[in-house]
């Protein structure tokens, strides 16, 4: 079959390198530069910052696997065994952010970055046909869809397949976060990180302590309550008020330099019972279906792949 994946996170990649391992002809399209999604590291200078996801857990022997491939190939690393207390299970991340797993997979794969796809249409001589934003088509036999529900929604209109209301309806917690360089290292305290560690914050992180930056860097993501009550206040003032917010995290360092970046559909409110959903050769995968993390996302991709072989 020839397979056109849409969206190059976790959930995509690991759902274009099943199919392309069982012989099938893959292409992934995804809107953004490069491949990853909310598997998020940005530079800024001469630090480096995890944005989306920090880290993950792994609770299934299906994504152990791979994660354990991926420790072997130096993909992965362990950063620690718990945050304020050692709980004994481990967080993995990326090795030079978590942005490097998407890297890795990506590799071995063909990925049109750059390339938002605009709608699903039935094909003439292949099951579907997809509209990118340039106006041309890609013919597929089998169509993935990992990006979040409201996006693959609008993508359907012209489909003509009808997923349950209740999917469609999915719902997505916002994320508004400040990354900021510093100059000297921050109050987060070891292994550099926190959850949950007041009203504001989900999780504030020392990227330098975690390993990732050669400079002292932090990235403070606001939860869910904070980020939509202030998400449309000029951005200035969100600037401002989560710098302020920032500040019993920053001791005695001052700010470099400060960014926002604003996750629209951070993580799904609710979940779908099954792992993905589908219908004449057109899957719909993500975190939405497999669960709101790392962990999720894949196994939504790997169970994506599988339903499209059998
Ligand atoms: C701020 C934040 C913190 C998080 N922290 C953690 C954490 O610590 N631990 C954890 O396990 N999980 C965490 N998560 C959740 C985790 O990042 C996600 O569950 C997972 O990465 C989702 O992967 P995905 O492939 O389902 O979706 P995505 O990574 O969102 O991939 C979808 C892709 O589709 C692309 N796309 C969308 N529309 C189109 C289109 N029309 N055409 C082409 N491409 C399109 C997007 O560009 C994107 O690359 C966090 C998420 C956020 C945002």
């Amino acid at each position: 079959m020839n397979v056109v994946v849409i969206g190059a996170g976790l959930s995509g990649l690991m759902a274009a390198q099943s199919l392309q391992a069982q012989g099938h002809n893959v292409l992934v399209v995804d809107k953004g530069r490069s491949p990853g999604g909310r598997l998020a590291t940005r530079r800024i200078g001469t630090a480096t910052l995890d944005h989306g996801a920090q880290f993950f857990t792994v609770r299934s022997e299906e994504f152990a696997k791979h994660v354990d491939a991926w420790l072997q190939q130096g993909v992965v690393r362990e950063w620690c065994k718990g945050f304020a207390t050692a709980d004994g299970h481990s967080r993995f991340v990326g090795v030079g952010g978590m942005n490097a797993i998407a890297k890795h997979l990506a590799t071995s794969l063909e990925v049109r970055c750059n390339t938002l796809a605009f709608a699903i249409e039935r094909g003439a001589t292949t099951a579907w046909r997809l509209k990118i934003d340039d106006g041309s088509f890609i013919d597929a036999d089998a169509l993935i869809v990992t990006c979040p529900i409201p996006q693959a929604y609008a993508l359907l209109v012209t489909a003509n397949v009808q997923p349950p209301d209740e999917l469609l309806a999915t719902e997505y917690h916002r994320t508004l976060g400040l990354l900021a360089t510093l100059d000297a290292p921050p109050n987060v305290g070891s292994p550099g990180g926190m959850q949950d560690p007041d009203d504001t914050f989900s999780f504030v992180a020392d990227n330098q302590a975690k390993g990732l930056s050669i400079s002292p860097a932090i990235t403070l993501n606001a939860n869910n309550a904070f980020s939509l009550q202030y998400w449309d206040y000029p951005p200035d003032e969100i600037h401002a008020m989560l710098i302020e917010r920032a500040k019993p995290w920053l001791g005695t360092a001052n700010i470099v330099e400060s960014q926002v970046k604003r996750w629209r559909f951070a993580t799904p409110a609710t979940i779908w019972p099954d792992r993905c959903w589908h219908n004449e050769q057109l899957v719909l995968a993500g975190d939405a279906f497999g669960g709101p993390k790392v962990e999720g996302a894949a196994l939504s991709g790997l169970t994506a792949a599988k339903a499209l072989s059998e």
